[in-house]
């Protein structure tokens, strides 16, 4: 499938969480509501907001994309000052009502939500022992345990609480929470999704992104640190630093591919670094072409950037139809070359003729290259030279992206030619290592590449622990324990 940014991977997007504490009395959910949109492209399955107003916790979740989950009237119904959002991928737990977020439990400080990004590797050891302390779950996801794990920590602050839970997880969890009337944001100890911080007028907001602030009004302010607590009350912004930091270690593929172009992550504009890439992409594979072309809209920026350093036009050659609902993304294989046919539309009088290089961001399966690189043949293309502006993917990953089992991805049993033979291009290279380091400018040890070199930055979580249905099944098998 043709992802929803782009990309020629079965690479899904993760999810995106939003928090917002106005301190001017204004409703915080609006603000959360115009967050979501923004982050849309990282979550489509489902998407809620939660908002307190000093005494009740209000929410609403649905399945499907933000617009058609909220209208001004249900935004409205969302009182209070306090709001957390999401849009959900399921990365763990089936993509079911059930398991959309924010997830909401009972406190000793009053209603708990949370919005999870990330993937925990111990969630169902975790879920064990809650259960047998007799907490009945609702869900199948980890992003549960964590607000249960809160709601019953030993602890007499909800800030203590939080830190508590904190020393408790394993994974990678980036999380907008409110406890006790607090907006409260925290990260795990490698920092391996994304969060932060933005000022705007009246309020504080926290968000996966940055590009959630500019519709907002907000400006970023700074990033949650790794193994960082943030709490936003009226007195302002509190910072505390809870977990020793282990390794930095941030997703590089939110540079690649899953982070909106405006956002700015570790003070580097993504839009600038997939440029870059495409830069050092061109000065490692140069190729004897015509035109550069990218997949939309993921591979637009790199494409430029190669463009720009082998000196060739940059062309739309391929348009992408932006109106295409999930439904018509069917898992059988005729289905599937309709999907690319009616996601993306070769424009005719750029490629007829042509040697053509085509930049891309990934590839996963190799599925959908093939049939891209197919596409532009059957165009009339003379030559298609395939660009990957990311090193192969070769291990899976373990922290909120759906990569699909080692198996599944395609340099993990095949060298760059056989690749090259599989999607029938003319010729094919991928982004080193080393120049994707260079791109993204952050010293290699504060970066994720686990699903690049293998080199994870937690413990490689087992079979059990992985899956994305992990809780599922833990959920099917008969503990001997009712639910209070
Ligand atoms: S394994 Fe890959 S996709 Fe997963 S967090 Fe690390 S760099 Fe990102």
């Amino acid at each position: 499938m043709v992802s929803a940014t782009g990309g020629a991977g079965v690479w899904k997007e993760e999810c995106g969480v939003s928090g917002v504490l106005c301190t001017d009395g204004h409703a915080a959910a609006p603000l959360v509501h115009v967050a979501l949109y923004a982050l849309q492209h990282r979550g489509q399955e489902s998407a809620g907001i939660a908002a307190f107003d000093g005494t009740v916790m209000r929410h609403h979740r649905g399945m499907g994309l933000v617009s058609q989950i909220f209208d001004e009237g249900r935004v409205a119904s969302l009182a209070g000052p306090a709001a957390v959002g999401h849009v959900r991928y399921a990365t763990m737990g089936s993509a079911r009502i059930e398991n959309a977020q924010p997830f909401i439990v009972p406190s000793p400080w009053g209603p708990v939500a949370i919005s999870h990004n990330g993937n925990l590797i111990n969630a169902p050891a975790l879920r064990r022992e809650l259960e047998a302390q007799g907490v009945g779950f609702g869900a199948t996801t980890d992003s549960e345990v964590i607000a249960h794990l809160i709601a019953r920590a030993p602890s007499s602050t909800p800030e203590e609480a939080v830190a508590w839970c904190m020393h408790r997880l394993e994974g990678a969890y980036t999380v907008a929470a409110l406890v006790g009337g607090r907006l409260i944001g925290f990260r795990d100890a490698n920092g391996i999704r994304p969060m932060a911080v933005g000022r705007g007028p009246g309020f504080w907001a926290i968000a996966s992104e940055t590009c959630a602030f500019d519709h907002t009004g907000a400006q970023a302010v700074c990033d949650v640190e790794p193994g960082e607590l943030v709490v936003f009350d009226g007195g302002g912004m509190h910072r505390r630093q809870v977990l020793a930091l282990d390794r930095c270690a941030h997703c590089v593929f939110e540079y690649i591919y899953f982070a909106r172009p405006d956002s700015v992550m570790r003070d580097r504009n993504v839009h600038q670094a997939r440029r870059r890439m495409g830069r050092v992409l061109a000065r490692e594979h140069p190729s004897r072409a015509d035109i550069v072309i990218a997949v939309p809209d993921s591979g637009t920026s790199a494409a430029m950037g190669y463009a720009e350093r082998a000196g060739l036009p940059f062309e739309v050659g391929l348009i992408k139809n932006r109106y295409i609902g999930r439904t018509f993304i069917q898992p059988d294989q005729a289905s599937r070359d309709f999907g690319v046919r009616l996601k993306l539309n070769p424009n005719i009088d750029v490629i007829a003729g042509r040697r053509v290089v085509l930049v891309d961001d990934s590839i996963v399966r190799g599925t959908t290259s093939g049939r891209i690189v197919g596409l532009l043949r059957s165009t009339g293309a003379r030559e298609v030279h395939v660009r990957i502006s990311s090193p192969m993917i070769r291990h899976a990953c373990y922290y909120g992206i759906d990569t699909s089992t080692r198996g599944e991805l395609v340099a993990s049993r095949l060298e760059v030619e056989d690749i090259r033979r599989f999607i029938g291009a003319d010729s094919l290279g991928y982004l080193s290592q080393a120049g994707l380091v260079e791109a993204v400018a952050l010293p290699q040890e504060a970066l994720c590449m686990a699903c690049l070199d293998g080199r994870y930055p937690t413990r490689v979580p087992t079979e059990a622990e992985a899956g994305r249905t992990a809780l599922d099944e833990l959920a099917a098998v008969p503990m001997g324990i009712s639910p209070p």
